[in-house]
């Protein structure tokens, strides 16, 4: 039985994860920390704590972290080397934020499995997009989110402008062509991602989280989209990444990799 803990578990993801963990056999809910974890009115058997430091060492084999940036960045690596593994959800960690995880990772001998999409359709979709781009001229992404998501873009939407990039630059293309000339309206033309492929993001009410990667080349369009209508749609890459995390070395980015196994 793995043991897990939540953090920001009165979140609308740690809920959710709370829920998935406890349908299954083989995980267990064991600690949920959250400002908010009253709200949970969680039984005696769960650890409960307002922030980590406040949760004893040893409360649970793995922690899922769904939180806000300035949270996990504050909490992360000093959890890493208080022994326990980590499966990290929240968006809007930096390049710094992964080194120091890394370090962390490395000196504890604990690990960590970051992905900023653990739907596997959206894992697919950045799959599929960097399979696409040796053979398009032109690309540009449109992330769609709530009305509450407090970063942008989203994390997925610059991981799959990474692909898109590196597999550009594998095939010696340089960034995509931007014909624009006057900018009437700053930022109409969207953020310039990695390797200067334009993210342009949506927030609005009703939408959970939503990606289009749209190619063009002469006379053609080729668009790839997917859709998380649910949050369930993420809990069986947070389940596999929970499973994995104790056999997997070191700090993996993205869930690409254990979806071969
Ligand atoms: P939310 O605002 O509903 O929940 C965040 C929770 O974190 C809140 O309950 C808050 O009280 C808690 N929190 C804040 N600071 C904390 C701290 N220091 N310690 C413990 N808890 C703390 O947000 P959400 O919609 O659940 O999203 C959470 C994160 O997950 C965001 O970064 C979002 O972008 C990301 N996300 C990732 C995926 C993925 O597949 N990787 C999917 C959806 C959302």
């Amino acid at each position: 039985m793995i043991r897990v803990g939540v953090i920001g578990a009165a979140g609308r993801m740690g809920r959710n994860v709370i829920d998935a963990v406890s349908a299954t056999d083989d995980l267990v809910v064991s600690a949920a920390v959250d400002p908010r974890v009253d709200e949970l009115g969680l039984g005696d058997s769960v650890a409960v704590a307002t922030s980590l430091d406040r949760l004893d060492d040893g409360a649970a084999d793995v922690l899922v972290d769904f939180t806000v940036p300035d949270a996990a960045r504050g909490h992360l690596a000093t959890a890493l080397r208080r022994g326990f593994h980590l499966v990290v959800g929240t968006t809007g960690l930096t390049e710094a934020d992964l080194a120091e995880l890394r370090e962390a990772s490395a000196s504890s001998g604990t690990n960590a499995i970051v992905a900023a999409n653990f739907a596997i359709g959206a894992v697919l979709l950045m799959r599929f997009a960097a399979l696409a781009a040796p053979y398009f001229e032109s690309v540009e992404i449109v992330e769609l989110h709530h009305d509450q998501k407090v970063d942008a873009p989203s994390g997925t939407a610059l991981a799959t402008a990474r692909g898109i990039a590196d597999a550009r630059s594998g095939a010696g293309m340089g960034e995509p062509h931007d014909p624009t000339t006057t900018v009437v309206l700053p930022g109409a033309r969207g953020g310039s991602g990695p390797g200067g492929v334009p993210i342009h993001s949506v927030r609005l009410p009703g939408l959970v989280a939503h990606e289009e990667v749209l190619f063009g080349g002469p006379g053609q369009g080729l668009t790839i989209r997917h859709d998380s209508y649910d949050r369930s749609s993420f809990m069986s890459g947070v389940l596999l990444a929970v499973r994995s995390v104790e056999s997997r070395p070191g700090v993996t980015i993205g869930l690409d990799v254990l979806l071969d196994g």
